[in-house]
């Protein structure tokens, strides 16, 4: 699994870091969620599938 932030759809409301902080975390720089992992297991992919369902803008796209 690849996960990635569309940059134009993220506003930075943070709620993929709340969701998963091992795996998403908001650049200060630029306000948009980045990926700070990359190797996943069943529990960081069970996460990452509840914050796809919580970002509001549908930023974040796997593949
Ligand atoms: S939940 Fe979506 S919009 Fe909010 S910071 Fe994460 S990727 Fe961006």
């Amino acid at each position: 699994m690849k996960v990635l932030i569309d940059v134009d759809l993220c506003t930075g409301c943070g709620l993929c870091e709340e969701t998963c902080p091992d795996i998403f975390k908001l650049n200060e720089d630029d306000d948009v969620a980045e990926i700070t992992k990359n190797d996943y297991d069943e529990n960081d992919e069970e996460c990452i599938e509840e914050a796809i369902e919580s970002c509001p803008t549908e930023a974040i796209i796997t593949e």
